[in-house]
């Protein structure tokens, strides 16, 4: 008997495979039927993968058979944000433009979960290339939130945390390159890891803002998580901004405690938040206190400048990376123009939204000539304070802890008509990734209203391992 997928962890998979309550192709039979009649409410799923996951889950099943470990994800059903390439299950990026475009290769974050074991089940909804707060900018439809229908699921990854808060998956990948996996995974209600830029070869995510752009997973615990984590990370010759550091093990790092780590609120993430969002990350943070940990205030002073410059490099680093959308390579060509800058425009005018010809001409003015000193070196220098805010507060503090927003999931509609006020929605996440360090959302507790809240977790370069034993020992004793 295959039990209900919603409640499923990945232990709970291991373990049932193991005893033999039910093989990976029941299992996967089940998770899909599931998803796709429970995706009508969400619109989470873009797509699903039938053949490929029942393939997949037919080589657990003949590992377990014979004998042989499964993985550590071994038959585990995932979804994977359709920003990250399947060979030969479409890729749509949530554009218009990729509507039918079929990837000839798999990222190697795909080859990693699967060579863990795991079973992709489909590809979720996002934001067009990524490119928002609240999913309302995919070209194929909103995806509302699980846990309020009438409210968005947060974005650019919404689908991959709506998939986990809904129960269609047992855990998913995202990207983050401004908070789109923490932003989503506390309006949800469910864990969103961003790993250190480097951490997770980012070859095979088709890129918004290069520099800023990480690949994560999101999960109903925090030990999931890691595992995901422990599967996907580490050097890969495929990208050079890969890093060579050596991947820690991080399930060991769950059961450390946490007395003694001193823990530091910066005072500038606590202003202007709703307050019941304030009250519970620092409920959390009295929790954290309890366990042993020492609290202390800490400042990162050019927090405030971080809007400005994220907006300005991603929207640069976007421009260049979107011209490859021409109509000639991997697109639906515009067939009613008679020269080719016609065919460019008329192709790119049909098929990119609303936000990305926004940023595209946003990024196409910051880098040109004569402004591009003005704007995007003087972001890139912005960017290095805020770096050097984080590594001043790591030298008295071994975390830092935050709301991952001001305030919990909003109304469909409601921040559309104004992009600054959507903008604002990152305003804690956006310096993680700025500076490129570790950094995580952990369900705190839900408002009056039953909105979920996350608690933002940030640690050094490299330090996941520190990162996930405070989550951990937090998730522990609720
Ligand atoms: N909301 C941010 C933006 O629109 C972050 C997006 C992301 O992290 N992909 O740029």
């Amino acid at each position: 008997m295959t039990p209900p997928i919603d409640g499923l962890t990945i232990q709970s998979v291991r373990d049932g495979l193991a005893k033999k309550e039910f093989s990976a192709v029941e299992l996967t039979t089940e998770a899909l039927r599931f998803a796709e009649s429970a995706n009508p409410t969400t619109n989470a799923y873009l797509h699903f993968c039938f053949e490929r996951a029942l393939r997949q889950a037919a080589v657990v099943d003949a590992k377990v058979a014979r004998g042989e470990d499964a993985g550590p994800l071994g038959g585990v059903p995932v979804a994977v944000k359709d920003v990250i390439v399947t060979k030969g299950v479409r890729t749509t990026c949530g554009s218009k433009l990729l509507e039918n475009y079929i990837p000839p290769y798999d990222a190697t974050a795909v080859i990693r979960l699967e060579q863990a074991g795991a079973v992709i089940l489909g590809k979720t909804n996002c934001d067009e290339f990524a490119m928002g707060s609240s999913n309302e900018n995919s070209a194929f439809g909103p995806v509302r939130n699980p846990v309020a229908l009438d409210r968005v699921p947060g974005g650019s990854s919404g689908g991959s945390a709506a998939v986990v808060a809904q129960g269609t998956a047992v855990a998913s990948l995202g990207s983050d390159t401004g908070g789109s996996i923490r932003q989503p995974a506390s309006f949800c209600g469910v864990v969103g890891v961003t790993p250190t830029y480097g951490r997770v070869s980012r070859y095979g995510l088709v890129a918004f803002a290069s520099s800023l752009d990480h690949i994560g997973p999101f999960a109903r615990n925090v030990s999931d998580a890691a595992a995901l984590l422990q599967s996907i990370g580490g050097r890969d010759e495929m990208d050079s901004t890969s890093a060579f550091a050596p991947l820690p093990d991080y399930n060991k790092a769950l059961s450390e405690d946490v007395k003694g780590l001193r823990i530091g609120l910066p005072k500038e993430y606590f202003q202007g938040l709703s307050s019941e969002t304030g009250d519970h990350v620092m409920r959390a943070v009295d929790v954290l206190k309890r366990l042993g940990c020492e609290v202390r205030d800490v400042s990162l002073p050019h927090t405030e400048y971080a809007i400005s410059a994220y907006y300005i490099i991603c929207t640069a680093e976007a421009s260049s990376n979107l011209a490859r959308y021409d109509g000639v390579r991997y697109t639906s060509r515009s067939t009613a123009s008679d020269t080719l800058s016609d065919m460019y425009r008329n192709t790119r005018g049909a098929g990119f939204g609303t936000e990305c010809k926004r940023r595209i001409m946003l990024g196409t003015y910051v880098l040109s000539h004569g402004y591009y000193d003005a704007y995007y070196l003087k972001a890139q220098k912005v960017r290095t304070l805020i770096t050097r805010d984080f590594h001043q507060a790591f030298e008295q503090v071994d975390a830092l802890i935050t709301p991952v927003s001001p305030f919990p999931a909003f109304r469909l509609g409601e921040k559309l008509a104004d992009p600054m006020e959507m903008y604002l929605s990152d305003i804690y996440t956006i310096t993680g990734d700025l500076a490129g360090i570790p950094c995580m959302s952990v369900p705190c507790g839900r408002t009056a209203a039953g909105l979920p809240v996350g608690m933002q977790i940030l640690t050094r370069h490299f330090d996941e391992a520190g990162m996930f034993r405070i989550a951990h020992a937090y998730e522990r004793s609720l």
